[in-house]
This record gives structure tokens, C-alpha cells and sequence, in this order.
């Protein structure tokens, strides 16, 4: 059957699609934190369909949720009333702060953040969105003028003349900074600041500042960041740096737009939301991802007013908020507070960041460790003076090396040379051991 699968994908797949590994995995079936290969094999999956199975691959309660909702109504659409949707807007929006209390669900993150920038758009009566280096906001052609990762562009710079802004990087190389940062796991190169002011940060903010004299208008329509960025690697921003940034724009009459795609749901450990570990409120938030542990499902969270500027006329989808949908999201949602994944995300987290850092002051090649909860970036260097991205080839050997040995890692970065850990929120400490001996042989073996 693998040879099968493998013509299946040469003959009738679109090459664009590319699959991680030399010998790419078939797999077969998933429980919790592990997945399983067409021969039975087991793996510890790190990665989660790309920070995707918020409460593990098949949670018994999800699944049965699902299941219910499957034999009542799978489909209707929203120019209807029906309870799911109802019960599902008051459960989410409730976990938000005044005044972001209505939600707009769509089907995938690029949908969620094309509209989001469309009501920065209609509700301020202003163009430009302000996004960040590093940045990955979906693959649409509206979202990928603010995906400023190069690879993903294909020379397209700005989708429909879609104008963004690349802010000028201050972080020490595209690999993340040495700045002061929140995370249980400092930089090995020591930050000059006390906390609170943070020198990185007053550059950072001073060439924001310059960006948005020179190169946007006086007027802004958006600014919209991660609050940590994921597919470049957790990479976090200097402390203090989205409060003071969220300020600028709101001078200039833009929104601030939170893309928690990745960060949401509790994977940062200490809040349910990204933007709170950095103290600020934004006026419209997106979620997708881990919102349905795997199902097709995402959400736009705003203020009333901010969302009446888009009804003023018709915007509809037809699978937003679908009675299936919202019985999954309502699910994980009972899932992570009866399972306490939040609180595991942190504990589990903080244990595995600081295993790691004990593996990057072992090897000069783990260049730095860095993130938050369960959301964490393991840089891989030639050597931690000149922090140069280490090979592709050596960083695929160890990569693979890992994957033999049953343990699955993503990667991210500019030059795909950061490990991204983001696991099912179910994993334990003993998973961890496993993981860090395993990603230990891997290393050892490279520098023998
Ligand atoms: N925003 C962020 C932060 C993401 O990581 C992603 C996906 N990697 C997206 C948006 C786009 O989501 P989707 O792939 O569901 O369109």
C-alpha cells in the first residue's frame, strides 16, 4: 500500500504539496499525543498537524461530541437559527474581555485574517495594514501581503494591492533575538536591560517609529502581529514592544489585530491568549487551528461596533459556524478545562524548555531555546558566535534521526533551521524524557 500511496501522489497531487521526510510517513491512525505508520509504529508527535490537535489526535470527548452532533445535523448554514452556534458564540465569547464579544466564524486562518482585514478596512476608512518581519498570517492572496516570509510568496509581494509594511529588524540575525524575553529560558548572550527597559525594545520601538514616518501614510487602517511569531520559529518579541507598538498605531486611527492562530487556547502556559502575556486588548482577534483540534473550523473576534461596519452590507460563507463545527470548538473548549491543558501547557512547557536549554549548553549547534508553554523553537547554529544557520543537511540528518527514533518535530524559520515543539496540550513529563533523551542521541551522534 505505500508504493501505491506514493504513485497516488506523483500522478494525481500537486507537487506544491511537499512532504516532511525523505521517506515521507504514511500514517494511519492517531490517539492523543502519539500517531501510528501503516506498520504500526509509534510516534510522539511534536508538531501536532502543524500546532493543529490542540487536545490530541481523536480526544474520546471531542470525538463523541462530534459524533452526536453528526446524527442530529451536519449542515445547515447561517441564514438559519439552530442551537449549536448559539451555545458555541456564548462559550468562546465569554472567555474574551470587554468589549471583544462577537465572533465571526470562517473555515482557515488565512480566511479569518482576510477578514479581519477587511473590517480594519471598512470600519476606519483607511488602506494600509502595518504587519511584521518574520510574520505568517495564511496563503491567500489577500494574507500573503502580510506574510513576509519570503519562501511563501512566490515573487508576489502584495496580493490586490493589498499595501503592507515591513518593519525593519532589530532582532540579532532573522533567528530571533537576544533580547529580554518572556520565557522560563533566557538567551545564552546576556540582555542588557533590567526588565521593563529593555534596550532591544527602545530600538525596536525607535525604528517602528521610523518606518511608520517614512514609509505609511499618516493614517493606518491596521497593524496586525502574532503574539509570538510560529512558523518563523518562536520567535518572541522584546518586552513591552506590542503594548508600546499597539499605542502608535492607535494615534495613527488603526486597529490592532492579534493573529492567534498558534498562540491561542491556552498553548502559551499562562493565559488562554497570546495578547495577555503582553498586557494588551485588541480590537479584533483571529483564531484557527487548535480551535477545532483538527477540524476545518476558524473565528474572527471583535467589538459589536467594529463588526457592524461590515453590515452595512452582505459578507456570508457558506460552512462559517456550521452545526458540526461549532459542536467540535464547543468540545475542545470542555475538553482543555475539564483536561486542564492550560495549566499543563505551562507545567510541561516550562519542564521541557528548561531540558532543552541543558541540551544547548551541551552542543554548540542548538544555537538557542526559546518560547513559551507548549509553543517552543529550538535554533539550530554552526556555532552560537556567529548564530549562521547550520546546514540544511545536518539539520535534516538530525531531524530524521529523531523521526527514526519515534519522535516527530517541525521546523520553521527563514532557512528552516529552527525545531518548532508544539505538541497535542496532553503531553506529559515523562513524554518529554523521551523526547529530550531521543533529540539527546540525535545530537551526540551528529558531533561524534
Ligand atoms: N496565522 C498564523 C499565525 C498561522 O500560523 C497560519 C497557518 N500556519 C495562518 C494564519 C493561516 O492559517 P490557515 O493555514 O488555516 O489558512
Amino acid at each position: 500500500p505505500y508504493e501505491r500511496m506514493q504513485k497516488i501522489r506523483e500522478q494525481n497531487i500537486v507537487p506544491s504539496l511537499r512532504t516532511y521526510y525523505k521517506k515521507p510517513l504514511l500514517l494511519h491512525q492517531g490517539h492523543m499525543q502519539w500517531l501510528f505508520d501503516h506498520e504500526g509504529r509509534r510516534y510522539l508527535d511534536l508538531f501536532a498537524g502543524i500546532v493543529t490537535v490542540s487536545v490530541g489526535h481523536c480526544h474520546p470527548k471531542v470525538t463523541m461530541a462530534t459524533q452526536k452532533q453528526l446524527a442530529r445535523l451536519w449542515h445547515t448554514t447561517n441564514i438559519y437559527m439552530y442551537p449549536a452556534i448559539h451555545e458555541y458564540a456564548e462559550k468562546l465569547t465569554s472567555l474574551f474581555p470587554d468589549p471583544l464579544k462577537v465572533v465571526y466564524l470562517t473555515n482557515s486562518g488565512s480566511e479569518a485574517n482576510d477578514l479581519a482585514m477587511f473590517m480594519a478596512r471598512l470600519h476606519t476608512h483607511n488602506f494600509d495594514i502595518i504587519c511584521l518581519r518574520g510574520g505568517y498570517h495564511g496563503g491567500s492572496p489577500y494574507t500573503l501581503g502580510l506574510t513576509s516570509l519570503t519562501p511563501y510568496k512566490h515573487g508576489v509581494a502584495n496580493g490586490f494591492g493589498c499595501t503592507t509594511t515591513m518593519l525593519p529588524d532589530v532582532f540579532r540575525g532573522p533567528w530571533g533575538g537576544s533580547h529580554c524575553r518572556d520565557s522560563p529560558v533566557q538567551t545564552v548572550r546576556k540582555c542588557s536591560c533590567t526588565e521593563g527597559a529593555c534596550l532591544a525594545k527602545d530600538q525596536y520601538i525607535e525604528q517602528f517609529k521610523d518606518t511608520l514616518n517614512t514609509s505609511v501614510p499618516k493614517t493606518v487602517a491596521g497593524f496586525i502581529a502574532e503574539p509570538m511569531q510560529g512558523v518563523n520559529g518562536a520567535v518572541q518579541y522584546p518586552r513591552n514592544f506590542l503594548k508600546e507598538a499597539y499605542q502608535l498605531i492607535r494615534e495613527r486611527g488603526g486597529l490592532c489585530i492579534s493573529d492567534e492562530v498558534q498562540t491561542g487556547f491556552g498553548r502559551t502556559g499562562s493565559h488562554f491568549w497570546g495578547f495577555q502575556t503582553h498586557g494588551v486588548v485588541p480590537d479584533i482577534v483571529t483564531l484557527a487551528k487548535g480551535i477545532g483540534n483538527g477540524f476545518p473550523m476558524a473565528a474572527v473576534v471583535t467589538t459589536k461596533e467594529i463588526a457592524s461596519s461590515l453590515a452595512q452590507n452582505l459578507h456570508f460563507n457558506t460552512f462559517g459556524g456550521n452545526p458540526l463545527a461549532c459542536a467540535v470548538g464547543a468540545a475542545v473548549l470542555d475538553a482543555i478545562e475539564e483536561d486542564g491543558l492550560q495549566k499543563n501547557s505551562e507545567d510541561v512547557g516550562t519542564y521541557m524548555l528548561l531540558e532543552l536549554a541543558k541540551l544547548r549548553d551541551k552542543f554548540e549547534i542548538v544555537g538557542d531555546v526559546r518560547g513559551k508553554g507548549l509553543m517552543i523553537g529550538v535554533e539550530m547554529v554552526t556555532d552560537k558566535d556567529s548564530r549562521r544557520p547550520l546546514p540544511a543537511e545536518e539539520i535534516n540528518q538530525i531531524w530524521e534521526d529523531c523521526k527514526d527514533m519515534g519522535v516527530l518535530i517541525g521546523r520553521g524559520g527563514l532557512y528552516s533551521q529552527t525545531f518548532r515543539i508544539k505538541p497535542p496540550m496532553c503531553i506529559t513529563k515523562r513524554d518529554v524524557d523521551f523526547a529530550v533523551e531521543v533529540f539527546h542521541t540525535a545530537l551526540q551522534r551528529h558531533v561524534e
